[in-house]
């Protein structure tokens, strides 16, 4: 958690972030207090603690990762991961370069070609969840764990490659909820054609229900060639 929250807080420390709308968020350095202890929530020693009740809102429901359950105090790193709601809203990508704040299509680049280690990435769905403090550290891009909102998900962009290709031929003519089911509307079907509609569903029927397939899903981009194929058919 440690580690994690560092290169977070010094990725932050960067410059102004920017969300995927656009928006600037200008993260402040970290607060200090005079309390001496263990931090709550990392366990790490320190001097400078903030009271608990403080910092942690009655709606924080992360008790069970607190690594020091009985401390009254809080340690001004995690005081400052726990103080921006953006924090929780939107994904993270950190570098020691900076932090972004990535779109799908972001991370689904991000998922393809990985930046050089160390990084951390959390990819929020509902933004109501503090992820940053339950990530690791990324030190293998050929082969590394994501958070997608609470679950990690084993990622190797080779393996990435393949899969996103076909789903996002599939997601030119189907929908997102029709891919993940199965469940197909037959008009879309039979407009799509049945032999290559059956190719791709074979493909990808033993990646269904996987962590990688949902996360796949969840970043897939409709691709414009494909798009206008799609509209030239019909
Ligand atoms: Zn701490």
């Amino acid at each position: 958690m440690r580690a994690t929250l560092e290169l977070v807080y010094r990725a932050a420390q960067a410059g102004p972030v920017m969300t995927p709308a656009g928006k600037a968020i200008a993260y402040g350095p970290a607060p200090h207090g005079d309390l001496a202890g263990r931090c709550y929530l990392c366990g790490e020693a320190t001097d400078e603690g903030l009271p608990r009740r403080d910092v942690i809102k009655p709606t924080f429901t992360d008790h069970g990762i607190a690594r020091d359950p009985d401390s009254d105090l809080v340690c001004p790193l995690c005081t400052w991961a726990l103080s921006y709601s953006e924090l929780r809203n939107y994904s993270i990508l950190a570098t020691p370069a900076g932090l972004r704040h990535p779109s799908r299509s972001e991370i689904r680049d991000v998922l393809l070609h990985p930046p050089a280690p160390p990084f951390v990435l959390t990819i929020a769905v509902s933004g109501q969840k503090w992820l940053h403090i339950k990530a690791r550290v990324v030190y293998n891009r050929a082969a590394f764990s994501v958070l997608l909102e609470e679950t990690p998900v084993l990622v190797r962009p080779t393996a990435v490659a393949a899969l996103l290709d076909t789903i996002e031929e599939l997601y030119s003519s189907f929908t997102k909820a029709e891919i993940e089911t199965g469940d197909y509307q037959p008009h879309r079907i039979r407009r799509f054609g049945i032999k290559r509609w059956e190719r791709l569903e074979e493909q990808i029927g033993m990646h269904r229900g996987s962590r990688l397939f949902d996360l796949l899903l969840h970043v897939a981009q409709k691709q414009t060639e494909e798009v206008e194929q799609g509209v030239l058919r019909l």
